[in-house]
């Protein structure tokens, strides 16, 4: 699909919950928006890519009139083998995306009205992966890193993240284990640009190992400096609101092994808060339910390695 299709996609999805109630009343809305976002036009098969496609069972099959390979709406993408309506998916996308601050796995089994905690839970972490654009811009030209304790479920317990924030720009946030070279490396050169310029604090393993070549300013500031001019006001702020927003939204209720699909999540409205239009957002959202591969339940519990994006070329939330 073409930019200029996706664009047409964007303006077309509605911005208010009237709206959204008028523009997908039925299944056949719903269905219709979903071909349009997944194939540009119409149904091709996942096999050989024809179109000359046999519509079965309402319209949530195709049989390839070429090959005899059956390719269901969902197959291939997020949404895989899911057993509700494409009508209620869309329904929780407008909800993940029109709330500010985003919504709980508790909020969401209300508004479904799911009879399990666990479905509201797992219907979450994949919208959270479908937040997670698989490309993205690293941070420039002016970055700054820090690190945090956040979190902590039930105990003194804090777990690490590093924080990277553009001067009053986009952030990233990852989980990691410590804050030695080798993982602040995997940091930079994963997210922030090969030439930019940037500012820590006086830790010893932000050097020209982990940081390469990138201009650097290492700050020591005292308190009542700080208060003056905070030389990492980005990332503080940042941390603040992500503390707030976990013990707001969530109760605290993050598991330290789910850490990064939040922080995901936080990244990608922090990088979106002056996005105007939330129909922009959803429609980015249901793109990306597109586009991603599937995601068994088995694996999205277990999927939680703390920064498995670091090592891989899947982007954060940008
Ligand atoms: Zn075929």
């Amino acid at each position: 699909m073409t930019q200029r299709d996706h664009d047409d996609l964007w303006r077309d999805f509605p911005r208010t919950a009237t709206e959204f109630e008028a523009r997908f009343a039925t299944v056949e809305d719903c269905r219709a928006y979903w071909i349009e976002a997944r194939w540009g036009d119409k149904p091709a098969c996942a096999r050989c890519h024809s179109t000359r496609v046999w519509t079965e069972r309402g319209g949530f099959l195709f049989e390839c009139a070429a090959c005899g390979h059956q390719t269901s709406l969902t197959s291939g993408t997020l949404l895989e083998k899911t057993r509700k309506p494409l009508k209620m998916w869309f329904r929780a996308v407008f909800e993940i995306s029109t709330r500010r601050t985003g919504i709980s796995a508790k909020d969401l089994q209300r508004i479904m009205g799911f009879g399990s905690y666990k479905t509201a839970w797992a219907w979450l972490h994949k919208l959270r992966a479908a937040l997670v654009r698989s490309k993205r811009e690293p941070l420039g030209p002016f970055v700054q890193i820090d690190e945090a304790l956040v979190g902590g479920k039930g105990g003194p317990h804090k777990e690490l993240i590093l924080v990277a924030a553009e001067a009053d720009g986009r952030v990233r946030l990852a989980h990691v284990e410590t804050n030695d070279e080798a993982t602040l490396k995997r940091f930079a050169d994963g997210q922030i640009a090969a030439d930019a310029h940037v500012v820590t604090d006086g830790l010893a393993s932000y050097n020209s190992e982990s940081l390469g070549k990138r201009a650097h300013d290492m700050i020591v500031q005292t308190k009542a400096e700080r208060r003056e001019r905070d030389a990492l006001q980005g990332c503080h702020w940042t941390i603040s609101l992500l503390k707030r927003w976990l013990i707001g939204t969530h109760a605290g209720a993050v598991r330290d092994k789910h850490l990064q699909a939040y922080l995901d999540e936080f990244a990608f409205r922090h990088n979106r808060r002056k996005t105007k239009g939330v129909g922009r957002i959803a429609a980015r959202v249901i793109e990306q339910l597109v586009a991603r591969q599937p995601l068994p339940m088995r694996k999205l519990i277990d999927d939680t390695r703390r920064c498995r994006w670091l090592a891989s070329t899947q982007g954060l939330a940008a």
